[in-house]
């Protein structure tokens, strides 16, 4: 998928002005030229492929030549709720969560956290989501929510088809004894931080319906924790087309 750009203005055909880093990368690091072509998407789940009409310094001025909606999410919803580890863990995280196809990926604070996130640390989360889709050919961008308790995300996701917690006891079901057929359209996944969930925490959650889920004896890192689960739900979904 060469030559993959994000718009972060949404496109209306017949032309788009490409600005920021993508133009500086047309321009400055790929040294693209006007005549060439290049496939664009602005998020919206449509894929544009445009030629080079004109170049500044610091923009590309596009025709849209072609455009198709295509769609590579999975057939369900994934939710990860996760306690993110620190810096280029969570970065590693995001951009793997992206191939995987979640849907969004909630920041949890839990009583145990040591992480939190800072506008700053979201907002390069963000453009490692851009650069993730650029890759791996998804036109719709995961969505990246605020920070929220764990408490209240559990609150907020009542009702929710299947709503599982890794936690690692042996009181968890294993991973692969959870009924696919139970995904219906939305699966919350909810990770807990390095020093794991509270009991109040793993109270709460069996409190309100959540299975916990076991992934094995061994003590995985988060993100390698995040991984597993979301890799063996998204197995069991039929990707869209
Ligand atoms: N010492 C902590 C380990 C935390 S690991 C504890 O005992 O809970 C960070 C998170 O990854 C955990 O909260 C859990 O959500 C997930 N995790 C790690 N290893 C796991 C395993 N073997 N089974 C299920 N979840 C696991």
């Amino acid at each position: 998928m060469a030559r993959r750009f994000f718009s972060s203005a949404s496109i209306q055909s017949p032309r788009i002005e490409i600005s920021g880093s993508e133009a500086h990368h047309i321009l400055h690091v790929l040294r693209l030229e006007v005549g060439d072509r290049v496939n664009l998407f602005d998020g919206t789940g449509v894929e544009y492929q445009a030629r080079i009409d004109a170049i500044s310094r610091q923009k590309v001025d596009c025709v849209i030549e072609d455009q198709q909606t295509v769609n590579r999410e999975l057939g369900v919803e994934i939710h990860l709720g996760v306690a993110l580890p620190k810096g280029d863990r969570s970065r590693w995280l995001i951009e793997k969560a992206v191939e995987l196809g979640v849907h969004r990926v909630v920041p949890l604070e839990c009583e145990r956290s040591v992480v939190h996130m800072r506008s700053a640390s979201i907002s390069r989360l963000s453009k490692a989501v851009i650069e993730a889709s650029k890759q791996c050919g998804r036109n719709q961008l995961m969505e990246l929510g605020a920070p929220v308790s764990f408490f209240q995300w559990l609150e907020e996701a009542q009702g929710d088809a299947l709503r599982l917690m890794a936690h690692p006891e042996e009181a968890g079901c294993p991973l692969h004894t959870i009924d696919a057929c139970q995904t219906g359209e939305t699966v919350k996944i909810a990770i807990g931080p390095e020093g794991g969930f509270s009991e109040a925490e793993v109270r709460a959650a069996v409190a309100h319906d959540w299975q916990l889920v076991t992934l094995g004896p061994r003590t995985l890192r988060v993100e390698t924790a995040a991984l597993a689960v979301v890799a063996s739900i998204s197995s069991w979904s039929r990707t869209g087309q």
